[in-house]
């Protein structure tokens, strides 16, 4: 093993493994020294990256598939994550609650409208007052009870992202 105290860009000092071939060496030995962060810098920077990227986030830890296939517009990570082919994801807690809301109705996810459905679930009923709704609810005799449990579900989820973002 070749171990050699260097000293990273941001000042503080550390042993690297360095490779044998005198040029290879070399550039790692300007790149540790000029570019990269000691191992602590490195994971505050990343901690304060997360930090940043979570605001009005929720985040989640995904499979790469997932991330590709409904989250690919969102921020994420990979801090953290020791599993291949998963990340963490930062996604809005109005998109978390307008999906939340959909699932609650019974509405699919596969189905052919379904982001614009997120979409006007956020603009239309997120910032909704659902007390006198809950309470029309109650009395509504022409409603049934599977009805009255689902949109009282979905009741809570607005209810709970309006507690978040009140904070
Ligand atoms: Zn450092």
């Amino acid at each position: 093993m070749n171990f050699t105290n260097i000293t990273y860009s941001c000042g503080h000092d550390g042993y690297v493994e360095l490779p044998e071939n005198p040029k290879k060496r070399e550039s790692q030995i300007k790149f540790l020294t000029e570019k990269a962060s000691c191992p602590d810098c490195y994971a505050a920077t990343l901690a304060k990256r997360d930090a940043e990227n979570k605001i009005g986030c929720s985040k989640v830890k995904l499979s790469d598939d997932v991330f590709k296939a409904e989250y690919s517009d969102c921020k994420f990570t990979k801090v953290g994550i020791t599993e291949p082919n998963m990340r963490y994801v930062f996604i809005p807690y109005e998109r978390v609650a307008a999906m939340g809301v959909l699932k609650a109705l019974g509405v699919k996810k596969d189905t052919p409208d379904y982001k614009e459905q997120i979409e006007f679930v956020a603009q239309k009923y997120l910032s909704k007052d659902t007390s006198a709704a809950r309470k029309k609810l109650l009395t509504d005799e022409h409603i049934s009870d599977n009805t009255k449990e689902r949109l009282s579900v979905a009741f809570d989820i607005i209810e709970k992202y309006q507690e978040i973002i009140s904070k």
